[in-house]
């Protein structure tokens, strides 16, 4: 593992499989952290949800629960279903120790096994279709659509299904579960 100009190990976050890989938390060696106030050659630069002015915190604070406690925040715009939680103590990991990434809307974080799923990064239908698991992923992803676009018109709904783009203004996200690693693709629309 890479290591930071400190010799400190990077955290890693259970619920986020690689925000340095995404350029969700970038090499920076003239940005201080606005929470410890140290240049620690790391720098997040993504959302924060809080009523104070806070930017740039350093891997570490999110990690530890520095930022979240430190300026009341959170770093995602999402519900979820907490009834499927076998441990609540995740949630206040998800949503005041796990980096954000960016989304068009409010989402929904995907639970599966009793815990919140990783999030890995954005996935188009043309990645989708090659997952090791992506029949379960496809017929997972299709009775969604089902449901929430209230179709049974199949041509319909492989329109949707194959318009999913990492890219564009419709968007897959890719989790895959913490228990048995099964990948879960949700959409979003700008
Ligand atoms: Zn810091």
């Amino acid at each position: 593992m890479e290591k930071s100009k400190t010799n400190k190990e990077l955290p890693k976050f259970k619920y986020f499989e690689d925000p340095y890989k995404l350029n969700i938390i970038k090499r920076d060696d003239n940005i201080r952290c606005h929470c410890c106030n140290k240049l620690t050659g790391y720098n997040y630069e993504g959302v924060i949800y809080s009523v104070h002015d806070v930017s740039n915190v350093c891997p570490w604070c999110i990690a530890n629960g520095a930022v979240g406690e430190k300026y009341d925040a959170t770093f995602h715009d999402c519900v979820y279903d907490e009834s499927q939680l076998f441990d609540k103590s995740s949630v206040s990991e998800v949503m005041e120790r796990t980096p954000g990434f960016p989304t068009w809307q409010p989402f929904t974080w995907p639970i599966r096994d009793g815990d919140f799923c990783m999030y890995v990064g954005d996935i188009g239908w043309d990645e989708i279709k090659v997952l090791p698991d992506s029949e379960d992923v496809i017929r997972e992803l299709h009775e969604h659509i089902k449901e929430s676009y209230g179709t049974t018109n199949e041509e319909e709904i492989r329109n949707i299904m194959e318009s999913i783009t990492n890219v564009g203004t419709h968007s897959g996200y890719l989790f895959k579960s913490v228990v048995t690693n099964k990948h879960v693709v949700i959409e979003d629309w700008d």
